[in-house]
């Protein structure tokens, strides 16, 4: 059987090449509008227009329980977010060349959460900024121009970022300066993921000797997303970040995804691994929804970096990102959102791992926190991924009123990241929806 590479922005997405249907006026708008660069979910695209908590509700008055989106981390329209922003909004909003107060009270609340050697925070507004400013910094201060990624990595949409994305290149192969080494999973590397995956970043290493690049970094996403979420054994990155800083490298931990409390346990994915990265980037859940992102590094790399370029960005750390980010923080903190996504994280994978005993076609079930991969394959055979059965039961879940999103190399890893604030309840309107949808599935 021959496995197509599925890339990230075509999984489950609507046809571009179509026509819009009769009737579909937005629709046919949107396509004159972006062209092909239009990236629509659902063979039949859906009109969103309000969203609270959990849900987001369409025009046509279906509410929809959202497991996939995971910038709105604390609740979609949290009240207290929106307030946050609109007060501001409406007493300055000016870019970071004056001094404002509200802007290092956030920056001092978010380096509380991190290392202590991180004691800089460069702001901006988009993961790909924040990823391809680490990528100048690694470069600057390392002297050196090669980077490691694993082979589904999605990292940005600049042009050095999606050079290290391959799950964003359609065509072309990476480049010289970019070597890709499979995630760190059990079916690459068995029971010794942490020596394996170590193992193949050495070779990286050496590939990027050979082509006189050298290691300036391992760029990592910590939950391994587009890859096809990848959480255990806890630890596992340790070894792999040793042999990148023997060398000179620098580790870099793309927090974009996992971070600000998604995995449940630490505030941040790379926590779990027990390391401490050279950079750490985030973005998403940042503002939940304000556009936000930032790269937490050493000082000294910092002054390093500027000796040769400065560095502004004319929105990055707005007092109104600020605003929202602080607000962000006072409600994962105030509301226990960390306790809760760990709490009903494992009651939807103890759900999974019971549906999995009447329908092997779930054939992994991975994940922590509210961050959650489950591998559909034919038979429950991991040889044989599922990417049809992936897509159908994508599509059955958003009939029954459920969003979930696809990952992974061959698109067989349904990705599920609800909001934080996810109750028990919501919880179980997600598995049975899986179930019924699953028993469906196996009908046709
Ligand atoms: N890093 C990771 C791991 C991501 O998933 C993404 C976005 N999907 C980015 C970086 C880029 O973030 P943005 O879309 O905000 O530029």
């Amino acid at each position: 059987m021959t496995l197509e590479i599925r890339k990230i922005l075509d999984m489950n997405a609507f046809d571009v090449s179509q026509k819009a249907p009769a009737g579909q006026t937005l629709l046919k708008r949107r396509l004159q509008n972006f062209g092909t660069a239009s990236v629509l979910f659902y063979r039949t695209p859906i009109e969103m227009v309000r969203a609270r908590g959990a849900w987001m509700i369409a025009k046509d008055g279906t509410r929809y329980l959202d497991f996939y989106n995971n910038v709105p981390s604390v609740g979609h329209c949290h009240p207290r977010v929106v307030k946050a922003i609109s007060d501001q909004a409406a007493t300055l909003n000016i870019h970071t060349r004056y001094l404002i107060q509200v802007l290092d009270t956030y920056i001092e609340s978010l380096k509380a959460t991190l290392p202590a050697h991180l004691d800089n925070l460069l702001l901006a507004c988009t993961g790909s900024e924040a990823n391809d400013l680490a990528l100048r910094i690694a470069t600057q201060c390392t002297g050196k121009s090669g980077f490691i990624v694993t082979e589904t990595a999605y990292h940005g949409n600049t042009l050095a970022t999606t050079d290290i994305s391959p799950a964003a290149l359609k065509r072309r192969a990476l480049p010289d300066h970019v070597v890709a080494v499979p995630p760190p999973s059990r079916a690459h590397f068995n029971d010794a993921v942490a020596e394996g995956f170590a193992t193949a970043v050495a070779d990286a290493v050496a590939t990027l000797n050979q082509r006189r690049h050298g290691p300036a970094a391992l760029i990592c996403d910590s939950i391994f997303s587009s890859d096809g979420v990848f959480s255990e054994p806890a630890g596992f990155l340790a070894d792999a970040v040793q042999v990148v800083r023997q060398v000179g490298g620098l580790y870099i931990a793309d927090e974009v995804q996992p971070g600000f409390g998604r995995t449940g346990e630490c505030m941040w994915g790379f926590q779990r691994h027990g390391v401490e990265p050279d950079m750490v980037t985030m973005g998403k859940p940042m503002g939940n929804g304000f556009p936000m992102a930032g790269v937490a590094v050493r000082s000294s790399h910092v002054a390093r970096f500027c000796e040769e370029v400065g560095y502004f960005n004319t929105f990055g750390g707005n007092p109104v990102a600020a605003a929202a980010g602080q607000a962000v923080l006072d409600i994962i903190r105030e509301e226990g959102l960390m306790a809760n996504a760990l709490v009903i994280g494992e009651q939807i994978i103890d759900g999974l791992r019971t549906l999995r005993k009447a329908f092997p076609t779930l054939a992994d079930v991975r994940g922590t926190g509210l961050f959650i991969g489950i591998d559909l394959c034919a038979n429950g055979d991991p040889a044989r991924p599922d990417p049809g059965l992936t897509t159908a039961v994508t599509n059955g879940l958003k009939d029954r009123g459920v969003l979930v999103g696809a990952a992974g190399k061959y698109g067989n890893t349904l990705k599920l990241r609800p909001p934080l604030c996810l109750t028990a309840e919501e919880a179980d309107i997600f598995l049975n929806a899986l179930e019924d949808t699953l028993a469906e599935c196996s009908r046709s």
